[in-house]
């Protein structure tokens, strides 16, 4: 188990008043917050259960990738998939998008929420990526949010999963799981993100957000977390998970 402890400077988020997380009854408070040593068994469990947990966003490359996670904005990483299965045999460069046009990507994705929108990002962040970083997917934050339809949470996804970098992209479900859990108390992703970042020991900086994300998506559901089959649910500081 490791031996790191909690840093000094927590965020303002872990220090504030208890707020209820989705799902929960908001008439019961948290009694305590996890030690140092609670959190690094969680994802020691994590970790044994699951060595090299994997996201289920289908791509072949960093190019393909960031359109996919530009794609599942408000979208079901299997309709995604479902979408982009034809559209990267056609394409799957920057230079191969732009030929394919924005109309043929629009065909493409018509099944995924805000596919018009979503169409013309992915052929203008096509074009950037020729035009400003030789048709390559960069690997710092600053460059990738430059793209169109590149946010945070997006640049988390590709720096993590394309260039293993220990970022913390904080979706719906990291936001719950975190919040039962009693990994942090934010209410937004950037608070969360934060608390993640500074509590989590930092040999599992790469793997956590997936661990989190499939956690939250199979066992710690929105309306009906399987907490009797839950692994770490002795440790787990939701007032009102069933065991
Ligand atoms: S015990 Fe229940 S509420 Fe806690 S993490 Fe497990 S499934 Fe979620």
């Amino acid at each position: 188990m490791s031996k790191r402890t909690l840093p000094e400077n927590r965020s303002a988020s872990s220090r504030g008043p208890a707020t209820s997380p989705p799902g929960a009854a908001k008439s019961r408070t948290r009694r305590k917050d996890l030690s140092p040593a609670e959190i690094a068994e969680i994802f020691r469990r994590f970790a044994a259960e699951n060595p090299e947990p994997k996201g289920e966003l289908e791509h072949t490359n960093p190019f393909t990738l960031l359109v996919a996670v530009v794609l599942s904005a408000q979208a079901t990483d299997a309709g995604v998939n479902k979408a982009t299965r034809a559209l990267f045999q056609k394409a799957d460069t920057p230079e191969k998008m732009l030929a394919l046009g924005e109309e043929q990507v629009r065909d493409h994705i018509k099944s995924i929420g805000l596919f018009r929108a979503k169409a013309k990002n992915v052929i203008l962040l096509s074009e950037k990526l020729i035009r400003d970083f030789g048709s390559a997917v960069p690997q710092d934050r600053d460059a990738l949010e430059t793209l169109p339809g590149v946010g945070r949470k997006t640049a988390n996804v590709v720096m993590n999963v394309a260039f293993g970098a220990p970022t913390m992209a904080v979706d719906t479900h990291v936001l719950r799981v975190s919040n039962r859990i009693g990994l942090s108390r934010g209410t937004t992703p950037l608070a969360v993100e934060a608390d993640l970042l500074a509590k989590i020991p930092r040999q599992y900086g790469v793997p956590a957000h997936h661990w989190l994300i499939l956690h939250g998506r199979y066992v710690c559901k929105a309306r009906k977390p399987e907490c009797p089959r839950c692994l770490i649910r002795d440790i787990c500081l939701f007032p009102d998970k069933l065991l």
